[in-house]
Order: structure tokens, then C-alpha cells, then sequence
């Protein structure tokens, strides 16, 4: 397929499902909600392992996706497999392999949080910064308004609660599978990914900086190297995504000794 045919969120036949969805992202994902989710989320008590976190994800399929309709485990082996075949470094195909396994929250999330896998506003979707004014880039800018925090004075403006120039690493996030990801390995004791790829898996969805050019007045000279990580890995984030469709079984006897390089062989604390 070529490049210019997928994000393709004016095509009719992009199902009103996509469309809603960001309605809703939009208008729920305030920083109040942002700070509540990382307190109910981020308790690193629940163990379990790598394999079974990504086999959950064979009965979850992303709704925020124009381009996918089939369950997240085969994407996240698609991707693995197109950078293998590139011959890039063994952890960046672990990271390929890993970088949307934060949406296993739905195995403990909720409709009323948009973690469930009949709402997913607070899961999946390109992401913005909470706490500023949202740009015109967000997909489907028209629902920015219905955000609650546009009608605060602070959060409304270009930098909002934040210093200028205080980089991406120091903004909250709209709450999401990359941020939940990337604080469970960061907490993971094994966990020797290099930052690199902790970079990749958390800032993947965050299309309004990356693709879309925006929240210039935030970023400082650390994100600059952080796009042209982004900008690499989301070729195979992105324009990998066929109809071929792996068996979890035959690609764990080559990624398990790289899972076990990178994260050790304990569970992982969700
Ligand atoms: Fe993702
Ligand atoms: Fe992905």
C-alpha cells in the first residue's frame, strides 16, 4: 500500500466509530482526569508476564485505528517483524513487539474511564498535551472546543500551566497505553531498554508534535532527538499494517531471548 493511504480520517468509509471516538476523547481528557488516572493506574501491583500480556491483546482491537481491524496482537507482530527484517537492533524489535502493550489496561479498566474495550477514549487515539491550549493539528480539531479546560483561562493558553521550553518530558500527557507502558517499565526492575525505545513506546501517539508540527513554545533541545526517534519508528508503527496475520507461538521462540535480554524473566508489575 502506499504511504499516503493510511490516517485517512476523511474517507467515507472510515466508520463513525473513529469519529466518535475522538468526541470523546476530546471532551473527557482534561488534566484533572489525566492526574486522577495516573493515581489509579500507575500501581504496580498487579504481576504478570510479558507472553500473557500480549496474548490478552489477541481479544482487543483498536477502534481509534482507520487502518486496522484486526486484534492489536497481530499489529504489534507486524511491526516487530517489518524492523527484524530491516535488520535494526534486536531492542528496537522488542520495542516494536511491545509498544502498544499498555492497552492490556482494558483487563482492568472501566467504561466510566474509557479503559474498557467498549470505551476506549482513555486508551487509545492520538494524544495532545493536557493543561494548554489543544492546536489545530489534533485529528478532528473541531471537537477541541468541547474540551471543559479551553473555558479556563490557565490551560487555555499556548504554554498553559507550563514553562516555556521545559520539553515533553516535563508536560502530562492526554492519559493513554503509552504512558501507561512506559511508567510500568520504567518501574520494572529489569527493565534494561535503552532510552531509546522507553522514548518510542512513549511518545508514539503523539501525532500533534510528532506529524503535526505543533506545541513549538514547549519543547526544548532533548525533543528534537526525540523526533527523529519517533519520526523512525513510526514507519513501522504505521506503514506496516496488512492483512498477514502471525501466530503468537512462532515468533516467541525468537523474541523470548531478547524479551529476556531487555526485561528480565520475572512478571511484569501492571
Ligand atoms: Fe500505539
Ligand atoms: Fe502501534
Amino acid at each position: 500500500m502506499e504511504e499516503k493511504s493510511f490516517r485517512n480520517y476523511e474517507a467515507l468509509d472510515v466508520s463513525a466509530a473513529v469519529k466518535e471516538h475522538y468526541r470523546k476523547m476530546r471532551k473527557n481528557q482534561t488534566l484533572a482526569y489525566v492526574q486522577e488516572m495516573h493515581k489509579k493506574y500507575l500501581t504496580f501491583d498487579k504481576p504478570m508476564g510479558l507472553w500473557e500480556a500480549m496474548s490478552h491483546l489477541n481479544s482487543l482491537i483498536d477502534v481509534s485505528d482507520p487502518d486496522l481491524d484486526l486484534p492489536n496482537i497481530q499489529h504489534l507482530i507486524q511491526s516487530a517483524e517489518a524492523i527484524r527484517a530491516d535488520g535494526r537492533p534486536d531492542w528496537m524489535q522488542l520495542t516494536g513487539l511491545i509498544h502498544d502493550l499498555g492497552k492490556v489496561m482494558f483487563l482492568w479498566g472501566c467504561d466510566a474511564d474509557g479503559t474498557s474495550q467498549a470505551e476506549q477514549w482513555g486508551m487509545v487515539g492520538d494524544v495532545f498535551v493536557v493543561g494548554c491550549a489543544l492546536p489545530d493539528s489534533c485529528v478532528y480539531p473541531e471537537f477541541n472546543s468541547l474540551n471543559p479546560d479551553m473555558q479556563q483561562e490557565v490551560y487555555s493558553t499556548e504554554t498553559g500551566i507550563y514553562e516555556k521550553g521545559c520539553g515533553i518530558d516535563n508536560v502530562d500527557l492526554a492519559w493513554g497505553h503509552d504512558e501507561y507502558l512506559y511508567h510500568v517499565l520504567s518501574n520494572h526492575e529489569t527493565n534494561s531498554l535503552p532510552e531509546e525505545g522507553m522514548v518510542m513506546i512513549r511518545y508514539h501517539s503523539f501525532y500533534p508534535w510528532h506529524s503535526g508540527g505543533s506545541y513549538k513554545a514547549l519543547l526544548n533541545e532533548k525533543d528534537a532527538t526525540y523526533l527523529e526517534l519517533i519520526k523512525d519508528f513510526n514507519k513501522y508503527d504505521l506503514y506496516t499494517k496488512s492483512q498477514k496475520i502471525y501466530d503468537l507461538e512462532d515468533v516467541i521462540e525468537y523474541y523470548q531471548p531478547i524479551a529476556e535480554k531487555y526485561l528480565g524473566s520475572g512478571p511484569i508489575y501492571w
